[in-house]
């Protein structure tokens, strides 16, 4: 009989599998510091621990599913976002730091104290109403997402980061939102084009392809949702969207289409243009929102 697998060999082993991936290790370390609920600093110090032959079994099955490509997020089941842990599933796009652009700049035009409505169209995990909700707590969030299986996974995270003034709804784009009008519309669409080859590469293998192709050129959805956006603003409420990297030209050409005013385009930490924004003018009158504050 062999001696039981310690930590450091199981490690050792699984880098070596995941020789494929960039940073095999690590992700080897997050895999096991999350099947024995451990952080990474306990399994470097308690690294001649043996593993029991069930923790061995498991982290084993663990490291061929991500050899295989599926995305770390996935196999742990959530991913950080912001300031907190999302739930994830194969139902919804796994949230990406660039996505933390736009709550920025959602954030920067929502006083702390506004008691506005907002809404999040495609909302996925629910990372950016949640965020919303969880920075501006007067605020009423609505998140609307086309998948029933995506908006159980939100509505599980909002219920379990006790942030309650979301209101998830199940439709397309405005379509639960008939009549009414918001403050802030914020949205991270699909708009990858149907014929990239990254959806062929990495972790968008994995993810749902609702959530991330649009269309010959990609803008399929943009256009929707910036077509949509002057029927659904508050006077001097704004539209902010996140798109490709190269897509700033042609959303900003569809914002002025659109009528919308103030229009810009914002670089991401790569910089890489990656959100766009317009907003409704001001001319009419509003006593619920962004104009009422002067
Ligand atoms: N930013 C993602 C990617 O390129 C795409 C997300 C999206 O389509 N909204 O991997």
């Amino acid at each position: 009989m062999s001696h039981a697998t310690t930590i450091a060999a199981a490690l050792a082993e699984a880098t070596q599998r995941l020789a494929n991936q960039q940073e095999g290790r690590r992700e080897a370390e997050i895999l096991l510091g999350h099947l024995l609920d451990r952080a990474r600093g306990w399994l470097l110090a308690f690294s001649e621990q043996p593993l029991t032959a069930d923790q061995a079994a498991r982290f084993t099955a663990l490291v061929e599913r991500r050899a295989a490509g599926e995305p770390v997020a996935y196999l742990l089941g959530e991913r950080g976002f912001w300031r907190f842990d999302l739930s994830v599933s194969p139902a919804t796009l796994i949230p990406r730091p660039e996505t933390e652009l736009l709550v920025e700049l959602a954030l920067e035009r929502l006083p702390p104290l506004a008691e506005w409505a907002v809404a999040d169209l495609g909302t996925g995990s629910g990372a950016i109403a949640l965020a919303i909700a969880l920075e501006r707590p007067h605020c009423r969030v609505v998140a609307v997402d086309s998948s029933s299986a995506a908006l159980s996974v939100a509505t599980e995270n909002g219920r379990r980061l006790g942030l309650n003034q979301v209101e998830w709804r199940h439709g397309e784009w405005y379509g639960p939102l008939q009549g009414e009008r918001f403050a802030l519309l914020l949205a991270n669409p699909p708009y990858i084009a149907e014929g990239d080859p990254h959806l062929k590469q990495g972790d968008l293998r994995f993810e749902p392809r609702s959530a991330l192709a649009a269309g010959a050129d990609g803008l399929d959805d943009l256009r929707q949702l910036i077509a949509g956006a002057a029927a659904h603003l508050l006077p001097g409420g704004w539209l902010l969207l996140e798109h490709g990297f190269d897509q700033g030209p042609a959303v900003t050409q569809l914002l002025h289409e659109a009528g919308l005013a103030e229009i810009f385009t914002q670089q991401d930490l790569a910089g890489c243009d990656r959100v766009s924004g317009g907003r409704l003018s001001t001319s009419s009158e509003a006593t619920n929102g962004p104009s009422a504050e002067g």
